[in-house]
């Protein structure tokens, strides 16, 4: 396993407890301590060693000179005044920044959490993949993104009960630690974050959905399709050229033959691109068979990208042609509109600001 090490200190969150078990036991100490230390860092949400009075002092002494915990730095947090909706900034140890969104609905609290810095994947309406790709975010950033979420909650008394990796990056591009972030939120020790309460978005990368179809892991599985042909597909997502259509389907299917797992597909409407009517006849062809939800997205407008909101009533219209065919259909409700909180959107003008 591939643990991250800054001189020489070990990241805590990016460990699952049997990762932590094996580092404790390493320096000599009974495994047992393993599970004290999770209880801090993720019941009691801890993060400062001499807190942590329950472990003997020499052992305190050992973890601050050889592991760390608290590696994210908060640069903002913007709250909606509509909703409540709140928006984080956080600054990584090498100085990239990503965000993290808390939304609190009335079935709960959900996060949305960036796994990479940038994004390559192209989307041509998507802020997060204005400046490309810097890097993958480690699965102890993700965690460390959900905490900051989370210890906000605790002061209200509530919890997060819904995680979304939908913020900036593609998470099957980071795969291994996309899982490992979500087997450390739902270890039963820990966060307890039920796993059919954990959303993964993808652009469509076939070999990683075929691969995670495999996992027997409970998340669901959200497609970003945003076209229901190759040649619009193409034009708005660079990535329906290496995996096209026809292979894309054939995967969501092979993912819910292995799993039983509905599959979510979203799509973004773009005023006068994707959103008419044969649109919808053309979508409701492409998934008829398939176990599925359709998300209906209206746009997020970004100044850099422009494209027009679809109207209402055009709105309703595509989801009532799509439930006429029989496709179950939501339009997502929009959180944090006044504070920008779509993917990119935060930490690109906090880039602009700085330069
Ligand atoms: N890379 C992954 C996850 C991150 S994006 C993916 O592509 O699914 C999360 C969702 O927001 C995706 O469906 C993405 O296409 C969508 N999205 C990006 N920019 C948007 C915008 N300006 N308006 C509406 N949805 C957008």
């Amino acid at each position: 396993m591939q643990e991250r090490q800054t001189e020489e200190k070990s990241h805590l969150y990016d460990m699952r407890l049997e990762d932590l078990r094996r580092w404790v036991t390493g320096l000599g100490e009974p495994a047992y301590r393993a599970v004290q230390l999770f209880d801090w860092m993720y019941k009691k949400r801890v993060s400062d060693f001499e807190e942590m009075t329950n472990l003997p002092k020499a052992f305190r002494a050992v973890l601050r000179e050889r592991a760390e915990l608290q590696t994210l730095e908060e640069v903002t947090r913007q709250v909606s005044k509509k909703d409540g909706t709140t928006k984080f900034l956080f600054r990584l140890r090498d100085g990239s920044t990503v965000e993290a969104v808390l939304m609190r609905h009335d079935y709960g609290n959900s996060v949305c959490v960036s796994t990479q810095v940038g994004c390559r994947m192209g989307c041509a309406f998507c802020a997060s993949t204005i400046g490309g790709l810097v890097r993958n975010v480690t699965a102890g950033e993700m965690v460390e993104q959900l905490l900051a979420c989370q210890r906000l909650l605790d002061g209200e008394g509530g919890r997060v009960s819904s995680v979304v990796l939908m913020g900036s990056g593609e998470p099957l591009e980071n795969y291994d630690a996309s899982l490992r972030f979500v087997d450390i939120i739902t270890s039963p020790e820990g966060l307890r974050i039920g796993g059919r309460h954990i959303t993964l978005s993808t652009s469509g990368l076939v070999p990683a959905i075929r691969k995670l179809a495999k996992e027997r892991r409970p998340l669901t599985l959200a497609v970003s399709l945003h076209a229901p042909n190759d040649e619009l597909r193409t034009s708005l997502m660079p990535i329906n050229r290496a995996y096209p259509l026809a292979r894309l389907m054939e995967a969501c299917r092979e993912y819910w033959q292995e799993t039983g797992r509905r599959l979510t597909f979203e799509y973004a409407l773009l005023g006068g691109i994707n959103d008419q009517l044969v649109h919808a006849r053309e979508l409701a062809e492409l998934l008829r068979g398939l176990p599925c939800h359709v998300n209906l997205i209206p746009v997020n407008e970004v100044p850099e990208r422009r494209f027009a909101r679809t109207p209402k009533h055009l709105v309703r219209a595509f989801r009532e042609e799509l439930e006429k065919q029989g496709i179950p259909c939501t339009v997502r409700r929009e959180m944090g509109s006044d504070i920008a909180a779509a993917c990119g959107q935060l930490r690109a003008g906090h880039a602009a600001i700085e330069v």
